[in-house]
């Protein structure tokens, strides 16, 4: 496996499947890698803790940074190449300025939904959606893929390359010849249902214990929801009742494990809009659970 340390280097990585990560890599990641292998395309996965989309107050400069074993571990995954850019790889026009151009950057409406990722993280998907085009330029890829943990990440990501797709070459976020295909891959989860994070290892084993509020939330939102995605589509009123109850169930869920909570909704699937109307003709449109809490200083997501 080749640590790629110069842009240069990224020449031979052309077509190659991406996983781009922040390091501190753990199992879920590596499923990303192990998958990109099976597609048959060549794993080329980037570490960068990328400073533009951590607000100040936010946990950048001790963002767990674990290259050596990182690298082992991309190795054992079937990885062909590290890609390790410094900032100013990523930021040729110095990073001052990058925060600047990533204040002016038009997102997909999906990074704008209320109450989700955005009202805790204004600045957030900016900063993400700035990254991940200028790592598609750099590294050219067939395919990326991201992991539905960060749920809103990947559906702001996907529409960002349908849109580049469908803009003129020279209005295009990311270059339009490599807006690679975006392959969403399923949460890893520890044995007791803790969504794996690089973040878990800032928690002390009560934190860890408390944490399973999350997972144990989402899944009295599912018993909730189960049956009504096997019947035909509710009236309205009845869903919105039934999604109450759902949401109701994960605060009260998050509140008995002491979680700080931030949201905890049943969305659209798609648009990540508030469920509102349903055309009953249609089947049942797929629901997407979202939670965000805090743990003392440490914010943790998850969704199914
Ligand atoms: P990060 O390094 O946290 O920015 O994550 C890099 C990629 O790994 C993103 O596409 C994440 O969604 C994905 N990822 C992180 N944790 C998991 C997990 N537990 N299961 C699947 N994918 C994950």
């Amino acid at each position: 496996m080749e640590i790629v340390d110069s842009i240069e280097g990224l020449a031979a990585f052309k077509g190659c499947g991406f996983v781009p990560t922040m390091g501190a890599l753990h199992e879920g990641h590596f499923e990303l890698i192990r998958r990109c292998a099976r597609d048959g395309l060549q794993p080329l996965v980037s570490i960068f803790v990328n400073p533009t989309q951590f607000a100040p107050h936010e946990d950048f400069q001790r963002y767990p940074r674990t290259l050596e074993a990182d690298s082992r571990g991309c190795q054992s995954a079937g990885a062909a190449a590290v890609f390790v850019p410094t900032v100013e790889m990523v930021y040729p026009r110095g990073l001052a300025q990058a925060q600047e151009e990533a204040k002016l950057l038009q997102l997909p409406p999906v990074a704008s939904r209320p109450q989700l990722e955005d009202a805790c993280r204004p600045t957030h998907f900016s900063g993400v959606c700035q990254v991940v085009a200028r790592l598609f330029d750099l590294c050219r890829p067939q395919r990326a893929y991201f992991g539905e943990k960060d749920f809103q990440q990947l559906r702001v990501i996907t529409q960002m390359v349908e849109t580049s797709r469908a803009l003129a070459p020279e209005a295009r976020p990311v270059d339009g010849s490599f807006t690679p295909q975006i392959v969403p891959c399923p949460t890893v989860r520890d044995a007791d249902g803790l969504a794996l994070s690089s973040r878990n290892r800032y928690l002390r084993a009560e934190e860890r214990e408390r944490a399973l509020g999350l997972s144990r939330a989402l899944r009295r939102a599912h018993e909730i929801l189960r049956p009504q995605m096997n019947e035909p589509v509710a009236p309205a009123p009845a869903l919105a009742a039934i999604i109450a109850h759902a949401e109701a169930a994960m605060l009260e869920e998050l509140e008995r494990h002491q979680l700080h909570v931030e949201y905890a909704v049943v969305r659209d699937a798609d648009s990540l809009e508030p469920v509102q109307q349903q055309n009953a003709a249609q089947s049942p449109a797929p629901l997407r659970a979202l939670i965000a809490a805090r743990l003392g200083t440490v914010r943790l997501i998850d969704n199914a």
